[in-house]
């Protein structure tokens, strides 16, 4: 690894520290103050133009300094370093094919509610990470594994309801199958943040 990409990622350190790019005297571009900008999503694409994954701005900011991937996307924002303006990417991709291996989520309790969009599987409604439990739609006592296919978030109260029972001896209905977090997941969910960003879309086959 050269110098120069040490000196980039310290010049990020430099941003991510302060908040607020050091501009250089010579620059008389307006300081824009939006360290907010920072957390904005960026959808990243493998070198086939594959989105594979969405980052926050710091993060994608990273790999272009590095030279790992390469903005295909911009908005209209200007991020100011030491050295120069770069526009905020939107879009980048990676300039080296990496390998996705199909079940790229590990089983959690944080990956269970992305899955199901903090979404209580049996009464359909939306609540907080702390308000929800995992359900084992089988119940263990009955031989329900623990995984993709036997989890679902789950409400407090649906889950008292439900009890050690399946849901059909319950009486209650799963909002509908629960499946592994695939590639085809992720995606669903890059459209679900992306669909402010036009220039998301022709990625994700819209
Ligand atoms: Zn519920």
């Amino acid at each position: 690894m050269s110098s120069g990409a040490n000196d980039s990622v310290s010049r990020r350190e430099t941003l991510a520290a302060t908040g607020t790019p050091v501009l250089p005297a010579r620059v008389s571009a307006p300081v824009h103050r939006r360290p907010a900008i920072m957390q904005e999503p960026v959808l990243v694409l493998n070198a086939t133009f594959e989105p594979i994954n969405v980052t926050a701005v710091r993060r994608a900011m990273v790999l272009l300094l590095k030279g790992v991937a390469q903005a295909e996307e911009t908005n209209h924002s200007e991020i100011h370093s030491a050295r120069r303006a770069v526009r905020v990417p939107s879009v980048i991709r990676l300039l080296a094919y990496r390998h996705i291996p199909q079940q790229t989520r590990a089983l959690s309790r944080k990956n269970i509610l992305l899955r199901d969009r903090n979404t209580c599987q049996f009464c359909v409604r939306v609540f907080s990470a702390s308000e929800l439990t995992l359900d084992h739609v089988v119940p263990r006592s009955r031989g329900g594994r623990s995984s993709w296919e036997n989890l679902v978030a789950c409400c407090y109260q649906c889950n008292n309801r439900k009890g050690d029972r399946t849901p059909e001896e319950a009486g209650i209905k799963l909002a509908r199958r629960p499946r592994p977090f695939t590639l085809y997941t992720s995606r669903q969910l890059m459209r679900l943040i992306g669909h402010r960003d036009e220039k998301w879309r022709k990625y994700l086959f819209y």
